[in-house]
């Protein structure tokens, strides 16, 4: 009786299981043929951060409440007309350590720093992952 009761129950689990297979069968597909296929992000979606060094007047902002050290900056000061002003020498982005937080972005008062959408950002180094701007 009880191989019997076994086999009632394994029958009815795969009937169960394949019940769930058949039903997703007929569903609209979400998965898409990377990287072939693309999807189009929601215009929120941010997966990294660059900076428009042009914009930039190394204020060093965004280095300070940058909570995983991303970002490093050499400012120096030009002469622009009369006045003297400062500019980043060099802008450092760390990505391999960005946790996409937004907090620089958010702080910028210039917004030269930005978020972006670019989230193909695997190297086989660590040191692929670092951006100079300059
Ligand atoms: S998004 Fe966050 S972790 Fe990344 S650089 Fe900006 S402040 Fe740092
Ligand atoms: S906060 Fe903006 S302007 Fe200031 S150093 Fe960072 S990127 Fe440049």
């Amino acid at each position: 009786m009880r191989v019997i009761w076994g086999m009632i129950l394994t029958l009815w689990s795969v009937l169960k299981s394949l019940s769930i297979t058949f039903l997703y069968f007929w569903r609209r597909k979400v998965t898409v043929q990377y990287p072939e296929e693309r999807i189009e992000h929601p215009p929120r979606f941010r997966a990294s951060v660059d900076v428009d060094i042009n914009k930039c007047i190394a204020c060093g902002i965004c280095q300070r409440v940058c909570p995983s050290k991303v970002i490093e900056i050499e400012a120096w000061r030009v002469k622009e007309g009369e006045k003297e002003v400062r500019k980043p020498r060099s802008f450092t982005l760390n990505l391999g350590r960005c946790m996409v937080c937004g907090l620089c972005a958010e702080y910028c008062p210039t917004e030269a720093i930005r978020m972006t959408q670019e989230y193909e950002l695997s190297g086989y180094t660590r040191e692929a992952l670092v951006r100079r701007r300059s």
